[in-house]
Order: structure tokens, then sequence, then C-alpha cells
């Protein structure tokens, strides 16, 4: 059998330390300057606050990174990116991890949205919203689910009828994170609502980028179990979307929206990385609030086996970046790493609290929580990762149709 070859390129070394050193020079300035005021998130106010307080330092990261062109690495130079490669990409989400960066403001306009307007958007569109996403001053939303259309994606029934130079939008749609905050969203609405009829439910779908204020619009937050009023239920009742909003043409929404999976196939590998600095984050934490934990073997059992895992899983994702630098369909490994990841996110969590003793369970904001109550937030967080971006179930039936080809009865459908 062939050696696997995992040295890095010559270019892709340079990228690592143009990374690096960017990183040595700006994070720790921002890291110092940063005043945050932390709300205390058992109150509904102290929630907003801390919220609010989290946005703005988003941002402010977010801006920063677009200063050195690190925000939007995978979009092409003229439009403020660096044409990064998948290897890049992931080369820059294990070197974020390992320095634990803030997250970004327009996470989803950055990974999802943008490159989306870069293929499918006119030029007018592209100088319009680009520079909204990139320069953090707008916040962006991503509204695909409906009560009927999770996983089945394709169900959607939010109607937009054309009207003159406008599209009348009614309808509902959920789960729509930061829809709250967002100042533009980019919708998949249903044009033919006859495909369904039809049989055919992937025609009939367009892409919109919809103007959060628009009248007819209403977000409703929903509590999720962390405690926290991150995604939404959005409403629209006769909301005039101009037709200029269109990205793509009628009926090209699948195409719009399934065209940037390979951004999102990519992505998992960052979640990996991050996992891997969680938990030496975790260890360090341990040693100054339960160091009794360490010397425990059942819990260095539960640390090495994790420490296993997540060797697994990146490898299991570098395995599907191969296959899709060589240009071929990157299934089951994708839905492996997957499936992978959710589980180990969980155990991850689950393990943080146990090693963390009586602290780790503390709550967000109280003044004694570990790492501001990250970890006792995590543990009922991580659960959205069995569900979020294809549920276990769906990554097992499609492992179960493609991969092993078992026949249809033997599947969980
Ligand atoms: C934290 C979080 C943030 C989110 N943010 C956004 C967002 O910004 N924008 C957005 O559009 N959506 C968002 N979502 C929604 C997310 O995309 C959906 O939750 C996901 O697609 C699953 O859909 P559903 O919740 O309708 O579950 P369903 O599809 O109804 O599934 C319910 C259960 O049935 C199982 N199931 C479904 N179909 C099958 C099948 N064929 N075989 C076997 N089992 C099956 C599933 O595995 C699951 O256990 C978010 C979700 C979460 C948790």
């Amino acid at each position: 059998m062939a050696a696997v070859d995992f040295a890095l390129s010559p270019e892709d070394e340079a990228f690592r330390d143009e990374l690096r050193s960017w990183l040595d020079e700006h994070l720790p300035p921002f890291l110092e300057c940063e005043t945050e005021a932390v709300g205390d998130s058992g109150t509904d106010e102290g929630a907003k606050l801390s919220s609010q307080s989290s946005q703005r330092r988003r941002a402010a990261w977010q801006r920063e990174l677009n200063t050195g062109r690190w925000a939007a690495i995978h979009w092409p130079v003229e439009y403020g990116g660096r044409a990064a490669t998948a290897m890049q990409r992931i080369i820059a989400s294990e070197v974020m991890a390992e320095y634990r960066t803030p997250g970004m403001f327009n996470t989803n306009g950055i990974w999802q949205i943008g490159p989306m307007i870069i293929t499918w958007g006119t030029d007018e569109q592209k100088d319009r919203w680009l520079p909204s996403i990139l320069d953090a001053h707008e916040h962006w939303c991503q509204g695909f689910s409906e009560p009927d259309a999770g996983n089945d994606l394709a169900n959607l029934r939010t109607t937009a009828v054309r009207d003159g130079d406008h599209y009348v939008v009614n309808g509902q749609k959920i789960w729509i994170s930061t829809a709250h905050l967002a100042k533009w969203g980019l919708f998949l609405l249903r044009t033919d609502p006859t495909a369904i009829e039809r049989g055919a439910k992937h025609e009939g779908i367009t892409a919109f980028i919809i103007d959060m204020e628009t009248p007819g619009i209403e977000c409703r937050p929903i509590r999720d179990m962390a405690g926290e009023e991150m995604f939404n239920e959005v409403y629209f009742t006769d909301a005039r979307i101009p037709v200029d909003c269109r990205l793509g043409g009628e009926g090209e929404g699948w195409m719009v929206a399934m065209g940037t999976l390979g951004f999102e196939r990519v992505g998992i590998a960052g979640q990996i990385s991050i996992l891997g600095a969680d938990l030496r984050a975790m260890v360090e934490a341990a040693r100054s609030v339960n160091p009794g934990a360490l010397a425990d073997p059942v819990v260095a059992d539960r640390l090495a086996r994790a420490w296993t895992e997540i060797e697994l899983a990146r490898l299991l994702s570098l395995r599907a970046l191969s296959r899709i630098i060589k240009g071929e369909r990157p299934w089951p490994e994708v839905q492996f790493a997957k499936l992978q990841w959710s589980a180990l996110a969980q155990e991850l969590a689950e393990l943080a609290v146990d090693l963390l003793g009586p602290a780790g369970v503390l709550a967000r904001g109280g003044p004694d929580a570990v790492d501001r109550g990250k970890w006792t937030r995590l543990y009922s967080f991580q659960r959205y990762s069995t569900i979020g971006g294809g549920s276990t179930e769906v990554q097992k039936n499609i492992i179960a149709d493609r991969a092993i080809k078992l026949p249809g009865q033997a599947r969980l459908s």
C-alpha cells in the first residue's frame, strides 16, 4: 500500500507561516484593547448585553482580519480574498484554532453567501453586497429551513409571486440564526408551487437576497436550551421584494444553494481543529480548578480516547479533502467525518463538565464560572451538532445508500 504523505507543499508552508506571523502581530493587541462588557446571562437583559458585546467583538475581529485580507481567504483576490485552495482553508482553520482567535461576525456571509453572490450575482449585485459582508458593517443571515423543510429542504413552501418589478412573499421560515440581528438574508423561496405537485420539488425554487427591514417581515426569536435567543422564526406577510434582489434566474435556487456545498464540506475540518484546541483548553482549565480529576484513570482513559478520535476525525476530513482536490465525489468520507465530529463534539462537552468538577457547571456570567461559563454552555449547545448540517440519521442513510448500498428497506427512513 502506498504511504500517505501529509507534508505541506512549500507554498502551503509559506501560507501557514504568513498567517502565523500576522496573528503574532495583530491578535495580542486586539485582545488587549477590547473592553468587553460581559453581561450576566442569568437574566434577559444580561443575556442581551452579553450577546451584543459578543457581536461587537466578532465584528471588530472580522474587520481586523480583513485589513490583512484574512477574513475571506477563499474569495477571489479581486473581491478581497486570497483565492485560497481547499488545503489552505484547512491550514487557516487549524492555525486560527491553535491561536484561539475570536469568531467572525458574518460567518454565513463569508463562507456561503459571499461565494453564492460571486458565482451567481450580477456585477451590480457584487458591488452592492460583497463589501457589506466583508467589512462586517451589516450582518447577514441564511434563510433556508421551514417547519416542513429541514433535512428535506426541497419541500420548502414559502412563496414568492411576481408582481411587476417585485415579488410578493408569504410564508414562514424557522431556525434562522441571527435573523433578528441581520440587515440582509439569503433566502430560498418557491416561485413555482406546482413543482411539488409535479413531483419535481427541486425545481421552482429561487434564491433572493432580502432586506430584513422590509415591511411584512417579522422575526420571532426562539430561546434555545442553552438559554440564548440566537435563532428565529421569520414570518413573511405580503412582503414586497424588488426583482433586482433575485440571485440567479427563476427556478435556479437549488443550484445556487448547492453550488456552495463544497465550501461546507471543507468547513468540517475547521470544526475538528476547534475540538482539538478545546480539549487542550479544558485540560488546562482542569489543572487550575479541579486538578484531582486528571489523576483519575477513568478520566485519563476518556482524554486519551478523545484525543485519538479527534485525530481520526482529522484524518477522515483530510481524506475527503484529497478527493475534493482530485475532483472526485467526497462521499462517504464527508459523512463519516460529519458523524465523527458531531458525536465527538457532544462527548467532549460532557467530558469538560466532568473534568472541571463543581466549577464546571457554574452558569455563564457567574463570577466563578470557568472560562466565563463556556463549558456549561457547550454542554447543552452541542446537542445541535447531530442536527445542523445534515442530521445523524440522514448521514447514515447516505452511507447506507451510496457506500454500503444496502437495500432500501434496511435503511432508517
Ligand atoms: C443551532 C442551529 C442553527 C440553525 N441555523 C439555521 C440557519 O441559520 N438557517 C437555516 O435555514 N436553518 C438553520 N437551522 C436548521 C437546520 O438546518 C435544520 O434543523 C436541519 O436541516 C434539520 O431539519 P429539521 O430541524 O426540520 O429536522 P427534520 O428534518 O424534521 O428531522 C427531524 C428528525 O427526523 C429525522 N429524519 C428526517 N428525515 C429522515 C429520513 N429520511 N430518514 C431518517 N430520519 C430522518 C432527522 O434525523 C431528525 O432526527 C439551524 C439548526 C440548528 C440546530
